[in-house]
């Protein structure tokens, strides 16, 4: 037997059992090393029931003797009591609470482990153990008794059926019938770190000896967890910087900075550019200006001023002769895009067309047949750009609105589009900075990390929904001054119609019977561009008020004289979402407040509003986003690209992921030796490239 070795030749696993291992991505022995315990319990503490303790935790083997259900009469809330003995005199009781379902399983004659802490039962003068953990012992798995009990056990993640006790024994039988495991692990690395051997770390963290600090295991710092960790992390590290470096192996364009780039970014810009934005622009520049091609990701705060540093970075791009294209994951964001290009652009002369999946095939034909001709310097799209018939004459830069919407291989059609063009990513909020370490690890990163001056922060409030009325009237008070205000319904994408509905309503309830003597807009996405594109005007000219709308302000408008938005059914968004969605104001020198109404709430919903009502700082609600939902879920459902982790866990193991990160860059910069490096390549492409999409490692 090997680590390659499918499960199903396991002993004790056939069939049935190997098919739910896979469920859980459990294949071969390997994987199975790797499947770690997620929790550790102390059950050394073996002993009869004779001579347990009040307040010990303890491990008991005994029967059950009699059982009951008491209390209510509907079943699931009754109180389940067992009563267990050993062969002495003496008794223990377990009780559990709701316990109803243990009806049919704790029966009496059953042999079971059972682990908890003892206590004292004055009234009755039992012992006792209140919901202790319990495992059943039948006649083959008691031979092995001694793998789970009177040691440290891990506590597994049961695989559908296979139980905790069950991929107990799998496991211990796996590892007695392995050899001793190679560690691939480079020696240089290991000797600086200290780090235990492969062989025996991920033997311990299986089963740990006696002597270890239970504390420290079950909060996954023990040596032998830190080094299972820390491997899993340093490949995948590696992963990513060999990709890098082999990426800017590449000849691409060296852009030239001449002055007519520097007049033509001088003529553009309507206001000066903040210290942020000037670092950034240079670090892009000098990329730009460099022959390798750029892999560039630009984040910053919503309101930070991504776009104008987009633009500049165009700006080199065609006054050099070349083309820039600027893929957006959604249409609304293309089209708004579109407008702050055209806008920003207009006395430069450059062409800006919009290519979308909306457009007519005549259309589409016409546009296509201007970026192949290179008669338009700026081609801006979704997907629809993607298309195999879409081509440049010439083009230089990829600007990827990303919002973790595109997949490597989308990343990569665009880039072949053109000779190794350079590329920029944005994204419309932070990322955290653990997984733009995970999945953009192959980019090197600029940050605006401030805001344009005069800005004042936002101010936060939550309403509850009986209290609308005095939304309405704080409203008047700003509309009255001379502002104007949004009223939001965010678009869940499932229900794009319903919120559509919901904004339909406000906005004829608002118009009709609250603010008659307004003028209020509305705006979603099934209205036709050119609807679309008129009552964004109109709000943008100040001639509407207020505007209701659904998420398609998400993105892009920019009305500085707006200083209210009403996020309506706002526990029903994350926090990346409302954080952008406020965004939306505060972009002038007046006071800006965002009003949060929400209905119902859960507690994770109620975490959400707390953190908004608490800070402005996207970085900061970005790392509670992640948090509150898991990095899985931090970018939504439709994320593509996180790397399946096995052991490393981002939000737990943030510093040992840097660690990593330093060690990985390090080992590929200067490797030990050419022959180190090649096995490490090799490694990787053997282990990791199909499950990270480490394409073309080496
Ligand atoms: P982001 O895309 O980063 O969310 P935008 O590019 O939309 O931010 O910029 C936000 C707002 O700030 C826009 O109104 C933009 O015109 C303005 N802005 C950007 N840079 C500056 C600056 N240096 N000074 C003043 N206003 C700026
Ligand atoms: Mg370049």
């Amino acid at each position: 037997m090997d680590l390659t070795t499918p499960l199903k030749y396991l002993k004790g696993v056939g069939p049935v059992r190997a098919e739910m291992l896979a469920a859980k991505g459990l294949h071969v022995v390997e994987d199975l090393l790797m499947y770690s315990p997620f929790r550790y319990e102390d059950r050394s503490n073996v002993k009869p029931i004779s001579e347990l303790a009040p307040g010990e935790m303890a491990t008991v083997i005994a029967e059950v003797r009699s059982a009951s259900l008491s209390g209510f009469r509907r079943k699931n809330l009754g109180m389940f009591q067992a009563t267990f003995g050993d062969g002495s005199a003496h008794r223990l009781v377990g009780k559990w609470f709701h316990g109803g379902y243990l009806e049919d399983v704790l029966t009496p004659g059953l042999r079971v482990a059972l682990y908890g802490k003892v206590e004292f039962d004055n009234y009755t003068g039992d012992l006792t153990m209140l919901h202790p953990e319990f495992e059943t012992l039948t006649a083959e798995e008691d031979s092995d008794a001694a793998l789970h009990t009177g040691r440290i056990v891990p506590i597994y993640e049961a695989a559908g059926k296979v139980t905790p006790r069950v991929l107990r024994s799998i496991v211990w039988r796996a590892l007695e019938s392995l050899d001793r495991l190679p560690d691939p692990l480079p020696r240089t690395v290991r000797e600086r770190l200290k780090l235990p051997d492969r062989d025996e770390s991920v033997r311990t963290m299986h089963f740990p000896s006696p002597k270890e600090d239970l504390r420290l295991l079950n909060s996954f710092r023990a040596p032998s967890q830190w080094r299972m960790i820390f491997e899993e992390f340093f490949w995948l590290e590696c992963g990513l910087t060999l990709k890098k470096s082999k990426a800017r192996l590449r000849q691409g364009t060296a852009f030239e900075l001449t002055e007519r780039v520097r007049e033509q970014i001088k003529r553009m810009l309507p206001f000066k550019p903040t210290n942020a934005q000037k670092r950034v622009l240079k670090e892009i520049a000098d990329d730009m200006a460099s022959v390798s091609p750029m892999y560039r990701l630009l984040q910053g705060d919503v309101g930070s001023g991504k776009t104008l540093v987009a633009a500049e970075a165009a700006i080199i791009a065609i006054e050099n002769g070349y083309q820039v294209a600027v893929l957006a994951p959604t249409e609304i964001l293309a089209t708004q895009h579109y407008f702050s290009f055209r806008e920003l652009f207009k006395e430069l002369g450059y062409q800006v067309v919009l290519l979308t999946g909306s457009a007519s095939k005549r259309e589409k034909a016409a546009l296509k047949r201007l970026l192949e001709a290179g008669l338009v310097q700026v081609g801006i799209g979704t997907h629809a750009l993607l298309e195999e018939s879409v081509e440049f004459r010439k083009l230089g830069l990829a600007i990827i609105d990303e919002q973790h919407r595109f997949g490597v291989e989308q990343r990569l059609r665009i880039v072949e589009k053109g000779v190794a063009p350079d590329v920029l990513v944005m994204t419309a909020t932070p990322i955290p900075r653990t997984l733009a370490l995970t999945i953009y690890g192959d980019l090197d990163v600029s940050i605006i990390d401030e805001l344009p001056p005069g800005r004042k922060p936002i101010v936060t409030k939550h309403v509850t929904e009986e209290k609308i009325e005095q939304v309405w009237s704080f409203l008047r008070t700003q509309v009255d001054a001379g502002r104007q205000a949004y009223v939001v319904y965010p678009l869940i994408e499932e229900s794009e119609t319903q919120s559509m509905k919901a904004a339909q309503k406000m906005h004829q309830h608002l118009s009709e019977a609250v603010y008659p003597d307004l003028k209020v807009g509305l705006l979603h996405g099934r209205l036709t561009p050119g609807a679309k594109e008129s009552a964004m005007a109109s709000f943008k000219r100040g001639e509407t008020q207020i505007l209701v709308s659904t998420t398609v302000i998400e993105v892009g408008v920019d009305v500085p004289n707006a200083t209210v938005m009403v996020i309506e059914q706002a526990e029903r968004f994350g926090l990346s979402q409302l954080h952008q969605l406020r965004g939306r104001v505060g972009r002038g020198g007046e006071q800006s407040t965002c009003v949060l109404v929400t209905a119902k709430m859960n507690d994770l919903a109620r975490e959400r509003i707390r953190t908004m009502t608490d800070s402005n700082d996207g970085f900061y609600i970005a790392e509670m986003d992640m948090k509150l939902r898991g990095p899985g879920e931090f970018f939504g459902t439709k994320q593509a690209g996180l790397p399946a982790l096995r052991i490393g866990n981002i939000l737990r193991d943030g510093e040992i992921l840097e660690i990593a990160r330093n060690e990985a860059e390090a080992f590929v910069g200067h490797p030990p030796g050419e022959e180190e490096l090649r096995r490490a390549v090799a490694y990787i492409r053997d282990h990791w490239q199909r499950r990270y999409g480490l394409v073309q490692v080496g």
